[in-house]
């Protein structure tokens, strides 16, 4: 054995399939490669193949189709010809259209392209002529004329490889590939290719040859073609008789998709696929391949490769005997497809019930009346068969069935034929579901859920494909349903960010920093894909970073927040969840969780709007969850500390809660931490506020009514029918200067201190200190204000803006559950709120795809 050719270990690493070959690396290695015609559409294109050829191999064969749009163009000159009309003027341009490439890629006509393309746009003038007046069999004319692109276009890639002086050759097709029409498309005379082949290469020993696509000839030497798109199938034949090691299929897209990206924006390319899965794809009309490529690669088990010109550097997706071991774990379904323009045709009636013979008979009527069926399905009752065939058929398959059936029809034995019409099917097809139980039951799931309805089941016995009739108007619906429920971890949330005022852009940071480890070790995808503020929104179809997403809204020019588009996009069809996160502290906003909770998107926020507004809208939030979103407001009560969560926790394992007291507001406990008498306390008050722990205006935090929603929230959760007026509040604001203006009251803040002072005095008397603090308990009922504890109490063991709450239960009796420590601030509260995300997130289905 010689030793291994010169290809780079890049290269090698870059093909899986390579990889293997490595090991066992015949003497020579032999590529195809094929280029469509998009990819020889002009010559800036043709000229890029030459550094994609240049892949090192020592036998390389290129298989070119037309420049697109020529065979068309050939197609309906052909016709003109025919039928007498005028086609010199199409034929003008296509002749133009091709020397002007070539005086591109030949300026100095080293390789005569000029001459020999005047040459081939000659001959197809007196075959067009001969078209004209020719009598009998034009078949072979007419492939003639149809395979004129190919042979021009070989001629143009040959001297964008450097001709024959860099050793390209060039091989017309029809020298060697001898096919024949047959039955499911044209049919290769393998004997006699080969040995045609194998006469050509002794003569010529190529290393480096272009071939033309799509052409031929039959038995009897005569032109003909392989059928429209057929360049693929050349490709395939040329690397069976080549015996190649890879034939890559040069195209422009990156690979084989997992569905249509102009229905399913999140299909990815595949990097593997068995041929049986893209026989069985093409089948169903995804456009991976012709139909008949995968069997002349098949037979010799060559590796095929989809890769795409535009971009080069993508790996592209491996066609492969078998998928390799752990591809399956992806998703056992490698591609979803729909097949639009179906109808459904039942034959329904008790007299089927165990007659044998009723569906051969049904399927030789429609056989005799020309209509292929495209899917079967027969309850085990036999009291009905269904099958699936095309709309245009279906008349004829109704009157082939249902004369068939005459007597019985007559008889009453049967109900007669049935047929429903604007129909799809969505078929799933994957070697992985053989023998995975799970993967019909995910895809119904994902069709209930989106409220497909199914007329009808078929299962390949190979197990390889699932099939369902749907109604066209479900088809986009059912296939990103499916996509998503295959492909997407079940853990994908589509999030929109409402109000991104300090604690919302805390929070963005806070993502950006931990979405992508999130993504990697968990299955945890959360996808910003909107933000808004009052007066504009950002979309985005995929996601926003959110690092960039201020920027994002503050780019939007014409303000646009609508709050019913916000939502209906954030609750995506194509993604499996979806969440709101309201930072926006709007009260207008909160009147729409009971709606947004009920379409099943779940609602996160920081904002006491909901936990302590009307006692109805929190029922109505309540009422809304049953459907399975989630209401969570964590940072309500105590930011980031896990104050509700704690509660909840007593509650769900069966404690019962005798009181809950503590220091709900930073704000008031700094203020009385620090208040021991030597500094007056308005001097206090103006230095809080002068630190940020205020509201701008103190009297927000004075009042207690911040504190005492804080109560009403806890209470509710607590299961108390709690609201606001029930709450007994302190003000600790002098009556006098609540209803003045900001300024005024800064300025008469001493007026709070007489009496502040005087309190002070009299519970220090008494060997107790003054504390902030809510209570609530079934004797005393719920209270906010200013108490005198003694040196013992909890509250009294707070520093600073700590937060403090205190659970009395009926386990923690004696000695109370205390949760305590900062409780304020935007790093804090945001922590708490991206905490419930991932709360949210974490306890997501993973089981088929439902939502939680
Ligand atoms: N040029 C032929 C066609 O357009 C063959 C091919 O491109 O695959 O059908
Ligand atoms: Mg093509």
């Amino acid at each position: 054995m010689s030793s291994a050719p010169s290809q780079t270990l890049d290269e090698a690493a870059a093909s899986p399939a390579s990889a293997v070959l490595q090991a066992l690396r015949p003497a020579a290695l032999t590529r195809v490669h094929k280029f469509g015609g998009s990819s020889v559409a002009d010559a800036a294109r043709i000229a890029a193949l030459a550094p994609l050829v240049d892949d090192g191999a020592d036998i390389r064969a290129v298989v070119v189709s037309a420049m697109a749009g020529t065979t068309n163009a050939l197609v309906a000159m052909a016709e003109q010809a025919a039928s007498g009309q005028d086609w010199s003027a199409d034929w003008s341009a296509l002749r133009e259209r091709h020397l002007a490439t070539a005086d591109t890629l030949d300026p100095d006509a080293r390789h005569g392209l000029r001459d020999a393309l005047g040459r081939d746009f000659d001959g197809l003038r007196d075959d067009l002529l001969a078209l004209a007046s020719a009598t009998g069999d034009l078949a072979p004319l007419v492939a003639q004329v149809h395979g004129l692109g190919e042979l021009v276009s070989s001629r143009l890639v040959q001297a964008a490889l450097g001709g024959e002086a860099a050793g390209w050759q060039r091989l017309d097709a029809r020298d060697v590939l001898v096919v024949h029409p047959g039955e499911m498309g044209v049919g290769v005379d393998w004997d006699a290719s080969r040995e045609r082949f194998a006469d050509w290469r002794a003569r010529r020993r190529p290393s480096r040859v272009v071939i033309t696509g799509f052409v031929a000839r039959d038995a009897d030497g005569r032109s003909t073609t392989l059928g429209r798109n057929g360049s693929d199938y050349s490709a395939a034949i040329f690397a069976n008789l080549f015996d190649a090691d890879e034939l890559l299929i040069w195209t422009d897209v990156d690979g084989v998709l997992s569905a249509d990206p102009r229905l399913v924006p999140d299909a990815m390319v595949l990097p593997t696929m068995s041929y049986a899965e893209a026989c069985e794809l093409a089948y169903f009309g995804a456009k991976v391949l012709h139909p008949q490529t995968m069997a002349p690669v098949q037979s010799r088990a060559i590796p095929l490769c989809i890769r795409n010109t535009l971009n080069p550097s993508a790996p592209g997706t491996w066609i492969l005997a078998e998928n390799p071991a752990g591809d399956a774990e992806l998703s056992p379904v490698k591609g979803l497809t729909i097949v639009r323009d179906m109808a459904v045709l039942e034959l329904a009636g008790n007299g089927m019930v165990g007659v044998p013979g009723a569906a051969e008979r049904l399927f030789a009527a429609l056989h005799r009346a020309g209509v292929s069926v495209v899917m079967i399905s027969q309850g085990s009752s036999e009291h009905s068969i269904c099958c699936v065939v095309r709309a245009g058929q279906v008349d004829r398959a109704r009157a082939a069935v249902e004369s068939a059936f005459a007597e019985a029809i007559a008889d009453t034995q049967t109900q007669g034929v049935s047929v429903t019409r604007d129909i799809s099917i969505l078929a799933a097809v994957g070697d992985g579901m053989v023998g995975i139980p799970g993967v019909a039951a995910r895809l119904f799931a994902a069709l209930a859920q989106a409220r497909v309805n199914i007329r009808a089941i078929a299962q390949g016995a190979s197990e390889r494909n699932i099939s369902v009739a749907i109604a066209d108007a479900d088809a986009t619906r059912a296939l990103r349903a499916a996509h998503s429920a295959f492909w997407l971890s079940p853990q994908t949330v589509s999030i929109g960010l409402i109000g991104p005022g300090q604690v919302g852009r805390e929070l963005l940071s806070q993502m950006a920093a931990v979405l992508p480890r999130l993504r990697a070790s968990s299955r945890v995808d959360l996808r910003l894909r909107g933000i808004a503020n009052s007066g504009y929104m950002a979309l985005d179809h995929f996601a926003i970073h959110p690092d960039e997403a201020t920027t994002r809204l503050a780019d939007m020019s014409t303000p646009s927040f609508d709050v019913d588009a916000f939502a209906a996009h954030i609750r995506a069809e194509h993604l499996p969840h979806a969440l709101i996160v309201d930072c926006s502290g709007s009260e207008a906003v909160a009147r729409r969780y009971p709606e947004w909770l009920a379409a099943g998107i779940h609602v996160v926020t920081p904002s006491k709007h909901a936990g302590s507004g009307g006692w109805e809208r929190y029922v109505a939030i309540r009422e809304a969850q049953r459907g399975g979103a989630r209401f969570m407001y964590e940072a309500t009560v105590g930011a980031g500390l896990p104050v509700i969560s704690t509660l909840r926790n007593l509650l769900d394992t069966g404690d019962e809660i005798e009181a809950i007291d503590g220091m709900l507001s930073g704000t008031l406990a700094w203020l009385f931490n620090s208040f021991d008498g030597s500094r007056p306390f308005s001097a206090l008050v103006r230095q809080a506020r002068e630190l940020g722990y205020t509201e701008p205006d103190p009297r927000d935090d004075l009042s207690g009514l911040d504190v005492a929603r804080k109560l009403v929230i806890l209470a509710r959760e607590a299961g108390r029918e709690l609201s606001l007026d029930d709450v007994d509040v302190e003000n600790l604001v002098p009556e006098a200067l609540r209803g003045v203006p900001r300024d005024e009251f800064l300025d008469r803040l001493e007026e709070l201190d007489a009496p502040m002072q005087a309190r002070l005095a009299a519970a220090q008397a008494d060997g107790l200190a003054l504390r902030h603090i809510a209570h609530l308990s079934r004797e005393h009922g719920a209270r906010v204000g200013v108490a005198a504890l003694p040196p013992d109490h909890a509250c009294r063991h707070t520093r600073l803006t700590d937060n403090l709450v205190q659970f009395t239960t009926a386990r923690y009796a004696s000695n109370p559950l205390v949760v305590q420590g900062p409780g304020a601030g935007p790093q804090v509260t945001a922590a708490g709120v991206f905490g419930d995300i991932l709360a949210i997130a974490h306890s997501l289905s993973d089981g088929i795809g439902l939502h939680a």
